[in-house]
């Protein structure tokens, strides 16, 4: 069984407790799977001070959680943690049911994440995301407005940013683009990989596995706030697993005539590999450049 199996199968059976109120499931850990889902789609760091991750999740619990969920952040991650799906900084963990618990989390605060695996495969693979996001809409929040929920972590941008909204639109068509936006978010990307044939388009590697090649697509305009880049062929490129660090990360970036730039080292790196059935946006390479360049600005 592969590891994205694994995850898979991991998060269908979270162990979760009934809302006294709803007869629902809790959504304490799905919350805090959505937020950490969000943080990978967003190139964010895997690990987190303790401090930030209690405020979010608390957030997120007194938002779309059970009229009944008390925003306790620290019972989600000791479960997912003995679920084996998060890591913690610290040793001798308690089990979530102790009621010492939330005592021993905020006194020991300990930074924490997705385990590097888990990590891995939802940083690398948007349709592995999307599959698991889907799944935990489908268990844990029908009632929930998935358009405001997925915007709420990061998983899509604003829909005001991404989807123009013909006025009158019915609420049930406006429900389901959120979750849609998240399928087409995979189907385009492998639209994109498709058309260059996995070659990335800035070395020219195709990485071939036992099951076939494989590439990723980066978005050149980051989707999710703040950045709100759209989901669309001309935002997206397909590059190999290094490539796609480097330009996330501001390593490399592309010059309004499409050549790559090495910002470490200053000057043009080559030419950025092109196909005809696929037109890249000289509007969203540009702001991908500005962002850059301004983050590298030391500070004073
Ligand atoms: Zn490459």
């Amino acid at each position: 069984m592969g590891l994205s199996e694994s995850l898979l199968l991991k998060i269908g059976s979270l162990r979760t407790d009934t809302s006294k109120v709803t007869g629902r499931p809790r959504r304490h850990q799905p919350l805090t799977l959505l937020w950490a889902l969000g943080r990978a789609a967003q190139a964010e760091p895997r690990l987190e001070a303790w401090a930030r991750t209690s405020a979010e999740i608390s957030l997120l619990i007194e938002k779309f959680g059970h009229a009944d969920d008390r925003p306790n952040p620290e019972f989600p991650v000791l479960r997912l943690f003995h679920h084996g799906l998060w890591e913690l900084d610290a040793s001798d963990v308690p089990a979530a049911s102790t009621s010492s618990a939330q005592r021993w989390m905020n006194s020991h605060a300990p930074t924490g994440g997705l385990r590097p695996w888990v990590h891995t495969i939802v940083s690398r693979h948007p349709d592995v995301r999307a599959q698991i996001v889907l799944c935990l809409l489908e268990k844990y929040f029908q009632d929930v407005d998935p358009d405001e929920l997925l915007t709420a972590v990061g998983l899509v941008g604003t829909p005001e940013a991404e989807v123009p909204l013909n006025d009158g639109s019915p609420a049930p068509q406006r429900r389901q683009s959120a979750t849609m936006r998240v399928i087409r978010d995979s189907a385009l990307a492998q639209q994109i990989k498709d058309v260059h044939g996995h070659h990335c388009q800035i070395c020219g590697v195709r990485l071939c596995l036992p099951n076939g090649s494989y590439a990723e697509g980066a978005h050149i305009r980051p989707i999710g706030q703040p950045h709100n880049g759209p989901d669309e062929p001309g935002n997206i490129l397909c590059l190999c697993p290094n490539d796609h660090v480097l330009f996330d990360r501001g390593a490399l970036t592309l010059t309004d005539d499409l050549r790559v730039f090495d910002e470490v080292l200053g000057k043009v790196k080559g030419d950025l590999r092109l196909a005809p059935q696929h037109t890249i946006s000289i509007r969203h390479i540009a702001y991908h450049r500005e962002t850059t360049r301004q983050a590298a600005q030391p500070s004073h």
